[in-house]
């Protein structure tokens, strides 16, 4: 048995393991397109750690966002999907019936270990443990009649890359424990639960768009979610000849500047201004006729984000109709305000975007755009099935050819939301 490590308020991220929470090492070139899926992984994983097969495994899938971005904390719409990568997690009740959890992962080379009776949040540097470690402490707090568990992680969602790793583990999790304590949670509540453990134990000051949608996601089906009032609404994507493209520029610029709070302010400065309560209260003819009044910076911040909003709403309605062809319009749309007027954009997601461009029409690619916080990261683009293909190779060789830099591209549908593949 490897040695167990109990993690210590203020201990720093162990070296080889996959590190604290926001500074995950860059996945490996390739390193998304394992041969073995991690659902393969998974039992051979618990197994070769714990000596014996699990009992339960829980799925929850990583995210992308297809249209809606920085809208979530101005209480607007953001519309994800599901991607068909996901992170795996094996459980077992502890064989000396004491009230700890074990947990490994596989990007980790040691184990984990912590009392079910002391559940306070870090105070120093989070460890990647934190994620669960928080999900269990919540479904005490609600009630659930913890049992000493063995765990262990095994995912196919590439880490730190906006794909939302961290909500994948977070709702894995839950899944997890919710049949291990026979403890079943509703979808919202499920949802809340992971995003405050993200919060409180991960101290990462999330939105709830990568909770609800690893819950909630249905095959074939993307997800509009208005941020103000939680309510949903699954819209198909169904086409057998459309499909996602997600493009990894593998670069993440770390500015200095503290740029997501300083968006944030700035919203809310142009609300206040504005009279109102959030920028979702606006339209946009509201915004430009009061263009003159307001400091041009603040103009253009809530020029996108109102804008966005109310491209995300129809972007829902474009797909639910079945028209990919206006709905990758708005895309491209998104992109243009996101580099311009909210300014989260970079040279490599902008060329990422300018390349699909070169593709469109009989190419086959439908619409393009950053997707996620901005300064790096993934684009995501809708294309037709049969160009799929055709396009990643052609944005695979050219972004490398121009940057330099390996580029990770995959297709994927939009898949399911949390689950137990395997139960007793
Ligand atoms: P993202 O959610 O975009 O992938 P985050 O920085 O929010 O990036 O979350 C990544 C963090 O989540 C990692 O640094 C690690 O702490 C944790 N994490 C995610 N997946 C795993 C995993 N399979 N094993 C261990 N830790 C993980
Ligand atoms: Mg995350």
């Amino acid at each position: 048995m490897p040695p167990s490590q109990t993690p210590t308020p203020g201990s720093n991220p162990t070296p080889g393991s996959p590190g604290a929470p926001g500074s995950a090492p860059a996945p490996a070139p390739g390193s998304n397109a394992p041969k073995r899926s991690a659902a393969e992984r998974i039992t051979q994983l618990f197994q070769s750690r714990y000596g014996r097969p699990p009992t339960w495994i829980a799925a929850a899938p990583g995210r992308v966002n297809l249209i809606g971005e920085h809208t979530d904390y101005n209480d607007g719409f953001v519309l994800p999907m599901a991607i068909e990568q996901r992170t795996l997690m094996a459980g077992s009740l502890a064989e000396d019936g004491g009230r700890r959890i074990r947990v490994v992962s596989e990007l980790s080379p040691e184990m984990a270990s912590f009392e079910l009776d002391v559940l306070s949040p870090p105070e120093g540097t989070p460890n990647w443990w934190e994620y669960p470690r928080g999900v269990a402490a919540g479904m005490i707090e609600k009630g659930a009649q913890a049992r000493g568990l063995d765990l262990a992680v095994a995912s196919d969602v590439p880490m730190g890359g906006g794909l939302s790793s961290s909500a994948a583990l977070e709702v894995a999790t839950a899944t997890l424990l919710e049949a291990a304590w026979r403890h079943p949670l509703d979808a919202v509540e499920k949802a809340l639960l992971c995003q405050r453990a993200e919060h409180r134990y991960a101290r990462v000051p999330c939105g709830i768009m990568d909770q609800f949608i690893s819950t909630m996601a249905r095959p074939d089906h993307a997800l509009l979610l208005d941020c103000r009032d939680l309510t949903t609404r699954q819209v198909p994507l169904r086409d057998p000849n459309i499909t996602v493209l997600i493009a990894n520029t593998n670069v993440r610029h770390e500015l200095s500047g503290g740029e997501y709070a300083q968006r944030r302010a700035q919203c809310e400065q142009a609300a206040r201004e504005l009279g109102v309560s959030s920028l979702r209260d606006l339209d946009l003819n509201q915004v430009i006729r009061a263009k003159p009044g307001l400091d041009a910076l603040i103009f253009k911040r809530a020029y996108h984000v109102v804008g966005e909003i109310q491209r995300t709403q129809r972007a829902a309605e474009l797909l639910a109709a079945e028209d990919y062809e206006g709905f990758g319009r708005l895309m491209f749309d998104s992109h243009v305000t996101l580099r311009d007027d909210f300014q989260v954009s970079c040279d490599e997601l902008d060329l990422m975007v300018e390349l699909a461009e070169d593709r469109k029409g009989i190419g086959g690619v439908l619409g393009a755009r950053m997707t996620g916080g901005g300064f790096g990261g993934c684009c995501v683009l809708l294309v037709r099935a049969q160009k799929a293909a055709d396009i990643q190779r052609y944005l695979y060789t050219s972004y490398l050819e121009r940057t330099r830099i390996e580029p990770e591209i995959f297709v994927t549908r939009a898949g399911a939301g949390a689950e137990l593949p395997r139960a007793p």
